[in-house]
């Protein structure tokens, strides 16, 4: 358990008006805590949410030792706030730490202080349907030090952000550019971690992609040019002649708690659910026998994005009649309806900030 302290703030901000949008405006408080080598982690904290004090020599801003997880607070019906499986991103901390040498974190110690700074600043959780305030944990090397090397003090810092409802009018299906010059990931990097520099590598892709007319990219694997990975900030997942498949977690992707659990509700459901390498030429076969009959992508901020179009090269797939799938609005409906405590919560999914 950690000791948490609390300092208030003397000066609380006006709560925003009008569209929250998203990832721009922050809550009255956040949450430090402290690492040194040979002290581990201590002074955890909440403090008035302000401008960090940091030296530019700070080695998490030369050679991105960081990394950071993302999850939402939200009310359910019942007007307590919940949040959706916490211990996942806890463990996701500590496999995205291993990675970086940045030290571990207790599971136990991540949800405390998850739970503890949402609560404090739990008036800031919008109410409207569909938004929710968005939780930013991170942790960066703190060292002031050019060497490339492991830092020796860290801080683990949780900010707030008020957000807005995802889709105002309904699931809406986005296009996609399926990218088949810049990639993300290799098999050995980072793929699989929630790091910076993995955004940092999807950029050039992103402005491209944007440039197009398409809101997200879709890369392939790294080596080959040829596999399915996974879409900007969320996994993927093809409903193929009556099967689910996404691909599999080979160590370049990042494993989605949102995945894990579409992938727990089609099994519950009877649909078959593969995880697997899946190459593009399937996709595009798939498509023309008219097999594909859903494309969604999936991650914490959207639950559910459907997919309506495709480009690859000088291909472009429309899917579902640019429609949402069946699947894509039943899973969307079931995990909202789990959120917000209107469906049963048969895997204990939903934990209350209390
Ligand atoms: C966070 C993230 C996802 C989605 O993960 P969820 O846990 O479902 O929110 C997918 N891909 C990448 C690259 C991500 O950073």
């Amino acid at each position: 358990m950690l000791d948490i302290k609390v300092t208030r703030t003397t000066s609380p901000k006006a709560k925003p008006e009008g569209p929250l949008g998203f990832g721009r405006i922050f809550t009255d408080h956040m949450f430090i805590m402290d690492y040194t080598k040979g002290k581990g982690w201590h002074d955890p904290r909440i403090v008035p949410y302000e401008d960090l004090k940091l030296s530019p020599a700070a080695m998490a801003l030369h050679y991105g030792q960081a990394m950071f997880e993302g999850l939402k607070a939200y009310k359910g019906d019942d007007g307590k706030s919940y949040l959706f499986r916490p211990d996942m991103n806890g463990k996701r901390t500590n496999t995205t730490n291993k990675r970086l040498c940045i030290p571990e974190l207790p599971v136990e110690d991540f949800v405390q202080a998850v739970k503890a700074v949402v609560k404090e600043d739990e008036d800031w959780i919008p109410t409207e349907p569909g938004t929710s305030l968005y939780v930013r944990p991170f942790i960066i090397a703190t060292e002031a030090y050019l060497g490339v090397e492991v830092s020796e003090t860290f801080m683990f810092i949780i900010i707030l952000s008020p957000s807005g409802a995802y889709y105002e009018e309904g699931l809406a299906p986005v296009g996609i550019w399926i990218e088949d010059d810049y990639v993300r990931a290799v098999r050995g990097g980072m793929g699989f971690a929630k790091t910076g520099g993995n955004y940092a590598a999807s950029l050039a892709a992103q402005v491209k992609a944007h440039d197009d007319g398409y809101s997200q990219v879709l890369w392939l694997d790294g080596v080959e040019r040829k596999y399915i990975e996974e879409v900007g900030a969320m996994n993927i997942f093809f409903k193929i002649d009556g099967k689910v498949v996404t691909p599999m977690l080979s160590g370049s992707i990042l494993p989605g708690i949102t995945r894990d659990s579409v992938l727990t509700l089609c099994r519950e459901w009877g649909i078959p659910a593969e995880e697997r390498r899946i190459s593009v030429d399937e996709l595009i076969e798939a498509q023309k026998s008219g097999k594909l009959e859903e494309v969604f992508g999936t991650g914490t901020a959207a639950v559910i994005s459907p997919v309506g179009k495709l480009r690859y090269k000088d291909e472009v797939m429309t899917i579902g009649g640019g429609e949402i799938g069946h699947l894509s609005q039943k899973i969307y409906d079931t995990v909202t309806g789990i959120q917000l405590g209107r469906l049963e919560d048969k895997y204990g999914w939903r934990v209350e900030v209390k």
